[in-house]
């Protein structure tokens, strides 16, 4: 007689947030026999919870035992399958006087992120938890391996090189390697030997226009491309935000406007944050005056043909050298094209910030209104005050 498999011995179980603290829970089947995604038995009831982990428990000498699958239902039902073959098995081979000796079990990829991503949780870091999230699932996007023994330095070289395609800076590649640094530490891999160096940058100050400068493109502008510059100097707009901004999504009441995705035009709102923005009061003027010039369109700034204006940028260069606006020292200046690098829409963005931050707006609220994912890409924004500022400011402190 072979030792018995009870149902009861290999089981999956969740944990589970409740009242603010991890319990563990039954997880809960259909009448199917499946497991419900994102249930659990309390008792004779069955509940839905937010965010569930789903492990394996056994028993080995009546001590139970846990193992973490992850968040996926079918995947705990799977591995516990697996493992009463595994147990039935051994028994098998127990029986006939064979010992069976087990390989290293091999960890997959989005098993070990999960794993990660849920030791940052129960760390209570919040902000640490949303950006493993972030950068585990690009990762795994770009890499598209199976085992988290499978990766190469080759792999995460490749990981740098589709940020930087998505146009990702220095920066942010560099604070994204060192997530999946944390990640591959957290794992105990020898990160030495897989991570390349990670990308160095300048901690330069962002540039930001002056107010000449801001006053002379502002004043050479047409009326369409005025309030897109408008837009993005007192909404902090980027440029893919500016050419899909509808109508509609302006709040007059509110006096906000609202940036999302448009997947009409198969926009996505960077880092999916979507954000409210306070409208100022002459930003909302000029968008009603041309909502009653121009009543049937849906975009605010559309193209001379109805579409989405892609050359928003083109058009800011040209009216900068119309107008004779060109520093004459860089290299877009200096080459045939005569395009000054100094002009662009992004800039308007960090002149938007910088002056944000400047005026006393508080650090949370632009990190919100920029719709930064992280805190650290609002901070380089703040600038030192400069001496006489300073001194002002201290002379007044009551000490
Ligand atoms: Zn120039």
């Amino acid at each position: 007689m072979l030792a018995s498999v009870g149902e009861r011995s290999v089981s999956v179980v969740v944990r589970v947030k409740r009242d603010g603290k991890w319990t563990r829970l039954q997880a809960a089947y259909g009448r199917n026999g499946r497991i419900r995604p994102g249930y659990a038995q309390v008792g004779e009831k069955q509940q839905q919870f937010d965010s569930i982990v789903y492990e394996i428990r056994t028993y080995e000498s009546r001590q139970a035992k846990y193992k973490t699958v992850g968040r996926n239902a079918a995947d705990a039902e799977a591995e516990r399958q697996r493992l009463e073959k595994e147990f039935l098995a051994r028994a098998v081979a127990k029986d006939a006087g064979l010992k069976i000796e087990q390989k290293q079990e091999r960890k997959t990829l989005r098993q070990s992120a999960d794993d990660y991503i849920e030791d940052c949780r129960d760390r209570g870091a919040e902000e640490a938890t949303a950006k493993a999230q972030l950068v585990c699932n690009e990762f795994l996007k770009t890499i598209k391996k199976t085992y988290l023994d499978e990766i190469e330095r080759k792999d995460i070289l490749k990981f740098h090189a589709a940020l930087r395609k998505r146009g990702c800076g220095d920066r942010t590649i560099h604070d994204k390697h060192n997530r999946v640094k944390s990640w591959f530490l957290f794992e105990k891999q020898d990160a030495k030997a897989i991570l390349p160096p990670s990308p160095k940058y300048d901690k330069k100050l962002p540039t930001i226009y002056t107010r000449d400068e801001i006053s002379s493109i502002l004043a050479a502008a047409e009326p369409k491309e005025r309030l897109a510059y408008l837009l993005a100097l007192k909404c902090g707009l980027r440029e893919q935000e500016l050419c899909h901004l509808e109508y509609s999504d302006i709040d007059e009441e509110l006096m906000t406007l609202r940036v999302r995705s448009k997947s009409a035009y198969g926009f996505r709102v960077k880092d999916s944050e979507e954000r409210d923005i306070t409208l100022t009061d002459d930003v909302l003027a000029a968008l009603k005056e041309r909502h009653e010039k121009h009543p049937k369109d849906t975009l605010v700034l559309p193209s001379s043909t109805g579409n989405v204006d892609r050359k928003m940028l083109r058009t800011l260069k040209q009216t900068a050298k119309r107008e004779n606006l060109n520093c004459k020292r860089c290299e877009g200046c200096r080459n045939e094209n005569n395009e000054c690098q100094h002009w662009t829409l992004h800039k308007f963005r960090r002149s938007y910030a910088t002056t944000l931050l400047r005026n006393g707006v508080d650090l949370r609220t632009v990190q919100h209104l920029m719709g930064h994912a992280d805190l650290a890409s609002t901070t380089r924004y703040l600038r030192p005050a400069s001496a006489e500022e300073a001194r002002a400011k201290i002379n007044a402190v009551d000490w």
